[in-house]
């Protein structure tokens, strides 16, 4: 599935400054330039001004490869080298054009932010697509998340829509980025197995215009309960609201239906990601079997 993606929305990519690309580097000090480098990118102005993101832990780092993402670096902890699948996948990064550090264990956790750092760290640039790319089949669901703000949310979802087989995750309007550090580490891999489009309200609507299918939001004042539509053999388009203001007039009022979850207790809605969930697993009742 990843490799229908393209790269045509990412921003001039700028490399880390590494000399020497497909070559093993061995850097212990956390105020060597590269590190730098690498570290900086935990900032959304680094990741936006060189097109790269952070994937933390060596199975991220080998689904990542599996599904034909573009690594730029790899970092593993020079005590874990013993590692037999750790040194395959230095070996695999190295054949690729790519560059292996060999660091210490303080190193990697300086880089990601953490006391108990993962063996492996991978520089991958970003890849995102774009609406008309998307292909929903014949039954196929894409989330259309409007404003999403928090990292965790969006990583959950991101992982959820994987889990059902989704075909997107579209980002609607100023949304968190999907390759922060935080989101990645919580969509646990599925972020290298879902697409993943940035847009504006304006080009979601323009791009829903000529989309054939059940375009299904999800609204506190919905009045038709989130199990009544026949979700089966057509595309479904399910957009979900930003966590405080919900979904924006006019994405509400681009919906066929406006679904609602019906609650008991005092909670006034669900968490977006719970919400998505439900939604997700609803759409995709008939279609997933054990
Ligand atoms: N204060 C916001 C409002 O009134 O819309 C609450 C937003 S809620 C935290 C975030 C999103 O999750 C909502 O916009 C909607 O898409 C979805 N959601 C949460 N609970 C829901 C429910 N019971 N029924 C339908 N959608 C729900």
């Amino acid at each position: 599935m990843a490799d229908d993606f393209d790269d045509k929305n990412a921003r001039p990519a700028r490399r880390p400054d590494l000399s020497a690309p497909g070559r093993v580097k061995d850097l212990s000090s956390v105020s060597n330039p590269i590190i730098k480098d690498i570290r900086a990118l935990g900032l959304k102005k680094h990741r936006e001004e060189t097109g790269l993101f952070i994937a933390e832990g060596l199975k991220l780092v080998i689904d990542a490869l599996d599904a034909g993402w573009a690594i730029e670096t790899l970092v593993v902890a020079k005590s874990q080298l013993h590692n037999p699948l750790l040194t395959q996948t230095a070996a695999r990064t190295v054949a690729l054009g790519a560059d292996v550090v060999e660091a210490s264990e303080k190193v990697l956790g300086v880089i990601t932010r953490r006391d108990n750092p993962q063996s492996a760290i991978g520089v991958f640039r970003q890849k995102t697509t774009s609406l008309d790319k998307l292909d929903l089949g014949k039954d196929g669901v894409v989330v259309v998340l409007d404003r999403v703000r928090d990292p965790g949310n969006l990583g959950t979802i991101l992982r959820t829509a994987d889990a059902v087989g989704a075909k997107g995750v579209v980002l609607v309007g100023d949304c968190v980025d999907p390759f922060s550090l935080e989101t990645v580490r919580a969509t646990m891999g599925s972020i290298f197995a879902v697409p993943i489009v940035r847009a504006s309200e304006g080009q979601l609507l323009g791009w829903r215009t000529k989309f054939r299918g059940l375009v299904a939001g999800t609204h506190m004042s919905g009045t038709t309960d989130y199990r009544a539509p026949d979700y089966a053999g057509k595309p479904t388009l399910l957009m979900m609201g930003n966590e405080q203001a919900g979904l924006s007039e006019p994405l509400a009022k681009a919906c066929d239906v406006l679904l609602r979850i019906p609650q008991a207790g005092r909670a006034d809605s669900l968490n977006l990601a719970i919400a998505t969930g439900v939604m997700l697993f609803e759409v995709r009742r008939k279609a997933l079997v054990l």
